[in-house]
C-alpha cells in the first residue's frame, strides 16, 4: 500500500510540474511551489520505507517528520502564490481572515480529537508534551488550513482542490495519529486519505479550467462583482455575502459540526456529572455559531443591496440622456458611460486620463469650486485638475455661470473633433464599499440651448437682412455711448434713403432688400469699425460716433455717409437706381441718450423737407417745428373728418376769347379762424399720408361741381391737383372711376394735374398708373412746367395733353428775353404737339398781351380770376358766355371768395 502512495506522490509531482506548463505567471509558479510539495512528501515516504521503525523514535522529531512539514510549508506556500492574482483585489483587513481561519481550525482539531484520537489517548496512557509531538502532524495541516481559509474564498477556482487535497492528508495525519497511539500500523483509511490527497495535487493544474467555465456559466451575463465567487457559488447567481462572509460561513459550520460531535459524544461517554455542562456549553457554542451565521447572512444581504444599487447606477449611467463619468479625487477618469461618443470618443480612450485635458483652460476654476465643495477637499481638488489651489479663490466669472455650492457647475469641454462643447455638469462623492472615495460627475451637452440663446440674443439685437446692429442695440448702446460726459464728443447720425418707396414698387421689395443690403455694406466702408452702424428700421440707419475728435468730424462723416449712397447708383434687377439720402446729425449734450437719439432723427426729417439729399444738424429750433407739424396733421386730420375743408376754384380762360373754358380746383383750410397756406398743410398731408382721404374728398367734390356746371350747360371743365403719394395710392384709378361715375361728370371734363418734376423723375414708377387714367378717358396736365427740368425734346414723351406753364416763366415776360424766348418756345413745341397750352401766373397786361401774341391759348391767373368759391365762377361763366366771351369789370376776389368775381378786361 505505500508502495501505491509512493506512486502517487510521484505521480502528484510529475502532474503537477508537467500542468505548471499549461499556465503562466504566478498560476505556474503556483503549481510548480505545489510540485515542490509532493516531491518532499515522496521523499518523506521514501525515508520512512527506509528508515522502517527507526522513522518514529517516540517523543522526538525524526528525519521522516521533517520531509511532510517541509511538504506542508511548500504547499501553502504555493497555494498562497496561486492566489496572488486573485488577492491584489481583495482590500479588505487580513484579520478576520485569520480569526475564521483559527475558528475553523479548533473546530477541526474538536472533531479529530474527539473522532480520531481523543479517546486512544486516554487509553495510551501516554504523557502529554509526548502526545502532542504526536499531533505535530495534524496540528499544523490543520494550522495551514485555518491560515489559507481567506485564500480559498478569494481564489476558490484555482485553491479548491489543492485545499481539500489538504484536508484530505490532514485526515491521514490524523489517522497515523491515532495508529500510532493504539500502536498499530498505517491504516488501509490513511493510505487511502494519503493517495486521495496526492492525486488532488496532481490533478489541480488540470482541472481549473473546468472550474473556470463553471464560473463562467454560473456568473454567464452578470457583471462580476468583487465579493468572492465561492460566496456566489454557496447561494446562486447572485452572493448574498462577502468573501470574509463566506470565510466566517465555513468556520461557522465547522463549529457547529464540532459542537454537534462534542455533545453527540458528551451525551454518549461523559459522566452524569459533566452531561448538564457538555450539553449547556455545546448548546451557547451552537447558538453562537447559528448567530454569527444569521449576521453573516444580513451582512450580505446588505452588501447585496448596496451593490445592487451600484450596479442600478451604473445602469442608469449607461442609459441616460447625460454623460456619467467616475472618477478618482486625482481627478483621473476611471469609467465613462457609452454615451461620451456623442463627443465622438471611446468610452474606454478616456480610461486613465486627467479630467483637466478636456475642461476649457478659462473653466477650470469655476470647475474645480463647484467639486471641492462637494468632495469637501480643495487642496486635493485642486489637484485634481491639474492647476494650483489658488484658483479656487476666483472661481471664473465668464462661460462657467452656475451654483458651486451644491456640486453644479457649467463649463466648456472639448470634444475629439478638436471643438469646445458647452456643458452643464453635477459632481457628487462616489463611494463604494472596500473602495476610496471617488466622485461621479453627471455632463450633459448643452451646446445646441447655448446656441440658439446666442442666436436669439443675436436676433433680438441685429437685424436679418443687412446683419448689422439694429435699433433695439442701438437703444441699449446708446445709454453709454451718448451718456454725457465732458472729456469727449460723441454723436449720432441718422440716415434715410429718399424715395425708397418708389423704389420698392419699381423694383419689388427683393430687389429693394438688395439696395438696402448694399447700403448696409456702403455706410459700414465709411464708418471706423469702434463705432456702431445699425439700421434703424424701414430705409433708415443709425450711426453712433462714441469718440470723435471734435463736432466737425462727426459732420464730415455725415457727409460722407450721405456722398457713399448718391455717388453711384444701386444696380439691382438689371437696373441701375441712383439715390440720395436725406441726413440728420445730433451732438450728444447733457440731454438723455434717448433725446439725442430722437433730435437726429427730427434733424434727418428736416433734411427730408428741405428736398433730400443733404445733411443737416440739429438745431433746437427743429424740434417746435415736429412738434408744430405734429399739431397741424392731427387737427388737419380733424378737419377732413369733420368736411371743415373748403374748394375754390380758379378759372381758365381762353386767352382770345376771354371765356373761361375751365376752373382749377384748389383746397382750403381755415385753421381756428385762420387761413393755413396751401402748400403748408399739403405737405403735411403728405408727410402724414393724409393726402389720400384728402384727395378723395376734394376728387368727388370737383367732379359733383363739374357735373351740375354741365348739367346747367355750362362747356367748362374742371381741373384737380394730384399728389404722387396720392396718385400712387393702391386704388387711385379706381376713386376717380368712382367719382366720375357718381357724379355722372364725363371723364374728358375732367384734368388732373401733376407737376412736372414728378413726371420726370417718377417716370418709371408711375407709367402704369398713367396709361390706367388715360384709359379712362381724363385729361393729364403737366403742372408747373419749366421748373422740373423735363427737356422741351422729351415733351413728346410725357403722356400729357395739357402743359401748364409756371408762373415763374410768366413773370418775366416781356422783361426777360430769355423768359421770354424760352416761353415762346414751350409754347410753339406744344401747339406741335397737340398740346392745349395754359399760361399760369398772369398778373400783368403786358404778360397777358405777350402771350395772346405768342399764341398761347389758354391762362390763368390773377389778372383773370383769382381762387374763387364756385358761385363766383358761376357768375362769371355767365357773364363770360352773356357777354360772348367778353367779359369787363370783373375783380379779383380774396381767398374767401367774398369779393365779386369776374375776369379784367383782357
Ligand atoms: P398749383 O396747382 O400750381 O396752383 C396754382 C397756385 O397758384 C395756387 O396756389 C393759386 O392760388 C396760385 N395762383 C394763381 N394765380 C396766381 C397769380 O396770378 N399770382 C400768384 N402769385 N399766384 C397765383 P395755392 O392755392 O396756394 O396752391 C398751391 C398749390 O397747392 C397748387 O399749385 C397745387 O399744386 C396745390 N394744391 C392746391 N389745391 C390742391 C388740392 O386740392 N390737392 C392737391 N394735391 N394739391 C393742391
Ligand atoms: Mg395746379
Ligand atoms: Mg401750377
Amino acid at each position: 500500500m505505500s508502495v501505491l502512495a509512493m506512486l502517487a506522490t510521484a505521480g502528484a509531482a510529475i502532474g503537477l510540474l508537467l500542468g505548471a506548463r499549461r499556465h503562466t505567471g504566478a498560476v505556474a509558479r503556483g503549481y510548480r511551489w505545489l510540485g515542490g510539495a509532493a516531491l518532499f512528501w515522496f521523499a518523506g515516504l521514501i525515508i520512512t520505507q527506509v528508515l522502517g521503525p527507526l522513522s518514529s523514535s517516540g517523543g522526538q522529531l525524526s528525519l521522516a517528520d521533517v520531509a511532510p512539514l517541509l511538504a506542508l510549508g511548500t504547499a501553502a506556500a504555493g497555494v498562497m502564490v496561486l492566489a496572488e492574482d486573485e488577492k491584489r483585489t481583495d482590500n479588505g483587513s487580513v484579520l478576520p481572515g485569520l480569526a475564521d481561519g483559527y475558528v475553523m481550525a479548533v473546530a477541526l482539531l474538536v472533531i479529530d480529537w474527539v473522532v480520531a484520537f481523543g479517546g486512544e489517548f486516554h487509553h495510551s496512557g501516554e504523557r502529554p508534551e509526548t502526545f502532542l509531538l504526536d499531533l505535530l502532524h495534524p496540528l499544523a495541516d490543520l494550522a495551514v488550513l485555518g491560515a489559507l481559509l481567506p485564500v480559498l474564498t478569494v481564489a476558490w477556482r484555482r485553491v479548491v482542490v489543492p485545499y481539500v487535497g489538504l484536508m484530505a492528508l490532514t485526515f491521514a495525519d490524523s489517522l497515523g495519529v491515532s495508529a500510532r497511539l493504539a500502536n498499530s500500523h498505517q491504516g488501509i483509511l490513511e493510505q487511502l486519505a494519503m493517495i486521495a490527497a496526492a492525486c488532488l495535487f496532481g490533478l489541480s493544474p488540470w482541472v481549473e479550467p473546468v472550474f473556470k467555465r463553471l464560473d463562467r456559466f454560473l456568473w454567464r451575463d452578470q457583471p462580476r462583482s468583487a465579493d468572492g465567487a465561492l460566496g456566489g457559488l454557496l447561494s446562486g447567481r447572485r452572493s448574498p455575502v462577502t468573501n470574509a462572509g463566506a470565510a466566517t460561513i465555513i468556520a461557522s459550520v465547522c463549529v457547529v459540526i464540532a459542537a454537534l460531535v462534542v455533545i453527540i459524544n458528551g451525551l454518549a461517554s461523559a459522566p452524569a456529572s459533566g452531561l448538564a455542562l457538555v450539553i449547556a456549553g455545546g448548546a451557547a457554542v451552537l447558538v453562537v455559531a447559528v448567530r454569527i451565521l444569521m449576521l453573516v447572512h444580513e451582512n450580505g444581504m446588505a452588501m447585496r443591496m448596496w451593490r445592487e444599487a451600484s450596479n442600478s447606477l451604473r445602469d442608469l449611467a449607461d442609459r441616460t440622456g447625460d454623460m456619467v463619468l467616475i472618477c478618482d479625487l486625482d481627478g483621473t477618469i476611471s469609467y465613462a458611460s457609452p454615451l461620451v461618443s456623442s463627443f465622438s470618443y471611446a468610452a474606454e480612450a478616456l480610461i486613465g486620463k486627467p479630467l483637466s485635458d478636456f475642461v476649457h483652460p478659462e473653466d477650470i476654476g469655476a470647475a474645480q469650486a463647484a467639486i471641492s465643495m462637494v468632495i469637501g477637499l480643495p487642496e486635493d481638488a485642486a489637484l485634481a485638475l491639474g492647476t494650483t489651489p489658488d484658483t479656487l479663490a476666483q472661481p471664473d466669472d465668464g462661460q462657467a455661470a452656475g451654483g458651486p455650492h451644491d456640486g453644479r457647475f457649467s463649463c466648456r469641454v472639448r470634444a475629439a473633433d478638436g471643438t469646445w462643447r458647452h456643458v452643464e455638469c453635477a459632481a457628487l462623492l462616489y463611494l463604494l464599499p472596500n473602495e476610496p472615495p471617488r466622485m461621479l460627475l453627471s455632463v450633459r451637452d448643452v451646446s445646441d440651448q447655448v446656441a440658439l440663446r446666442q442666436q436669439v440674443t443675436h436676433l433680438t439685437f441685429h437685424d436679418g437682412l443687412t446683419g448689422l446692429p439694429n435699433r433695439a442695440y442701438v437703444e441699449e448702446r446708446a445709454r453709454e455711448a451718448l451718456e454725457p460726459a465732458p472729456e469727449r464728443v460723441a454723436g449720432v447720425i441718422f440716415l434715410d434713403l429718399d424715395g425708397f418707396t418708389a423704389v420698392n414698387d419699381l423694383v419689388g421689395h427683393g430687389a429693394g432688400d438688395l439696395v438696402l443690403a448694399q447700403t448696409a455694406r456702403r455706410l459700414r466702408a465709411v464708418v471706423p469699425a469702434q463705432d456702431t452702424v445699425a439700421r434703424w428700421g424701414g430705409d433708415e440707419f443709425a450711426v453712433l460716433i462714441e469718440n470723435a475728435a471734435g463736432p466737425q468730424e462727426i459732420t464730415e462723416l455725415a457727409e460722407r455717409l450721405a456722398g457713399s449712397v448718391a455717388g453711384e447708383p444701386f444696380r439691382v434687377a438689371d437696373r441701375d437706381v441712383g439715390l440720395t439720402a436725406s441726413v440728420g446729425v445730433a451732438l450728444a449734450d447733457e440731454s438723455a441718450p434717448g433725446v439725442v437719439l430722437r433730435n437726429a432723427d427730427v434733424a434727418m426729417a428736416r433734411s427730408k423737407d428741405n428736398g433730400g439729399g443733404r445733411v443737416e444738424v440739429y438745431a433746437a429750433h427743429m424740434h417746435a417745428d415736429v412738434v408744430r407739424r405734429l399739431d397741424m396733421a392731427s387737427d388737419l386730420q380733424r378737419a377732413i373728418a369733420r368736411e371743415e375743408l373748403q374748394l375754390q376754384y380758379q378759372p381758365i380762360v381762353e386767352l382770345a376769347t376771354s371765356r373761361v373754358t375751365g376752373a382749377e380746383a384748389l383746397v382750403r383750410w381755415w385753421r381756428g379762424g385762420e387761413a393755413v397756406s396751401p402748400r403748408a398743410f399739403l405737405a403735411v398731408a403728405e408727410d402724414s399720408g393724409l393726402i389720400v382721404a384728402l384727395g378723395e374728398w376734394v376728387l368727388r367734390k370737383v367732379c359733383a361741381q363739374g357735373a351740375a356746371w354741365r348739367d346747367a350747360s355750362w362747356d367748362v371743365g374742371v381741373s384737380v391737383n394730384i399728389a404722387l403719394r396720392q396718385l400712387n395710392a393702391p386704388h387711385f384709378p379706381a376713386q376717380v372711376a368712382a367719382a366720375l361715375a357718381e357724379s355722372g361728370l364725363s371723364p374728358s371734363a375732367l384734368t388732373i394735374e401733376l407737376s412736372e418734376r414728378m413726371l420726370v423723375e417718377d417716370a418709371g414708377l408711375i407709367a402704369d398708373r398713367l396709361a390706367e387714367l388715360r384709359d379712362l378717358g381724363v385729361k393729364l396736365a403737366i403742372d408747373d412746367f419749366g421748373t422740373g427740368y423735363a427737356s422741351l425734346a422729351h415733351l413728346r414723351q410725357l403722356p400729357a395733353d395739357i402743359i401748364k406753364i409756371d408762373p415763374s416763366f410768366i413773370s418775366g415776360l416781356g422783361q426777360d428775353p430769355v423768359l421770354t424766348m424760352l416761353t415762346k418756345t414751350i409754347v410753339q413745341v406744344g401747339r406741335d404737339l397737340g398740346m392745349q397750352i395754359v399760361a399760369e401766373g398772369i398778373e400783368e397786361p403786358r404778360q397777358l398781351a405777350e402771350l395772346r401774341e405768342m399764341g398761347c391759348g389758354y391762362g390763368q391767373g390773377y389778372l383773370v380770376a383769382r381762387p374763387m368759391a364756385a358761385p363766383g365762377v358761376e357768375a362769371l361763366i355767365r357773364t363770360g358766355t352773356g357777354d360772348s366771351g367778353k367779359s369787363a369789370g370783373a375783380t379779383a376776389p380774396d381767398v374767401n371768395g367774398t369779393a365779386k368775381p369776374g375776369v379784367r378786361a383782357v
